[in-house]
């Protein structure tokens, strides 16, 4: 299959500091691909260049077949609006019920309160009802999604993502605020949907270990440049 995102020798520098240095690699449908790195490795402006919340130097960045530098605005709005987000501090509506919440993804991008008290269909309804059941939450679907623990609250923003029909999701340090059986939960939940609807997860970890166990492969980046893109198998979870 053709991959779901290519990133072609990306460079971007701020000022004269290079952020990121001829950063190559790609992703195939249904792959989850763990993003490594210390501190100011350059992982943030990856996602941020994804997304087109910064424009690369040089380089290009593919996204389903699209050269994404070439959208003009209203291409571009749909394309941040396709890709999932999760991110480290959950990103839901705090007031908002998990089914409201998930909801949001069928707007696109992370919900703002406004976009949500728009009415859904009875579909709509329906699809967030059976991604909340994915991910083991349907009996949580009209609770406050401040009252849910936040392995269940990360799990709402994987709903969000099914219901969003994301092709590619982005997960900047998904699990980095849970406890160890709340982190494994979750990117169980997260590698299982990309197997099932063919998704490309790039996920930012900070523990190698659970990169090892959870990826199919693992970038890793070093002062803005990669040091190594392995299958995750023959990484050791010591290196
Ligand atoms: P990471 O997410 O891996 O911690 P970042 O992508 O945030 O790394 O940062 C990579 C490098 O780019 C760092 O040296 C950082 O200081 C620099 N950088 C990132 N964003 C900006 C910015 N908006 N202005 C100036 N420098 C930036
Ligand atoms: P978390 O650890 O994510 O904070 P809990 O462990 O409290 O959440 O899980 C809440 C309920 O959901 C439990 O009954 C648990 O068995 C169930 N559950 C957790 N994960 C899943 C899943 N992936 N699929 C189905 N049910 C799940």
């Amino acid at each position: 299959a053709a991959p779901a995102l290519r990133l072609d020798a990306i460079t971007k520098t701020f000022g004269s500091a290079i952020a990121l240095d001829r950063v190559s690699f790609a992703i195939a449908p249904g792959e989850v691909v763990a993003l490594l790195g210390p501190s100011g490795a350059g992982k943030s402006t990856i996602f941020r260049c994804i997304s087109r919340l910064a424009e690369v130097d040089a380089g290009t960045v593919t996204v389903l077949g699209r050269d994404i530098g070439a959208l003009d605005r209203r291409a571009l709005r749909e394309h941040r609006g396709a890709i999932g987000l999760i991110f480290q501090q959950f990103n839901l509506i705090s007031r908002m019920n998990a089914i409201d919440n998930t909801l949001a993804g069928r707007l696109g991008q992370v919900p703002t309160w406004r976009a949500v008290t728009r009415c859904f269909s009875r579909e709509d309804r329906q699809i967030a009802l059976a991604a909340l059941d994915r991910v083991g939450l349907l009996e949580k679907a009209y609770q406050r999604a401040d009252s849910l623990s936040g392995g269940q609250q990360q799990r709402v923003a994987i709903a969000r993502v099914l219901a969003q029909r994301s092709r590619l999701v982005l997960a900047d340090e998904p699990v980095a605020s849970l406890d160890p059986a709340s982190a494994a939960n979750v990117l169980t939940v997260l590698k299982d949907i990309a197997r099932e609807r063919s998704i490309a997860v790039l996920c930012a970890l900070h523990q190698t270990d659970l990169a090892c166990r959870y990826a199919d492969r693992i970038v890793a980046m070093r002062k803005g440049r990669l040091v190594l893109d392995a299958p995750a198998a023959a990484v050791s979870a010591a290196e």
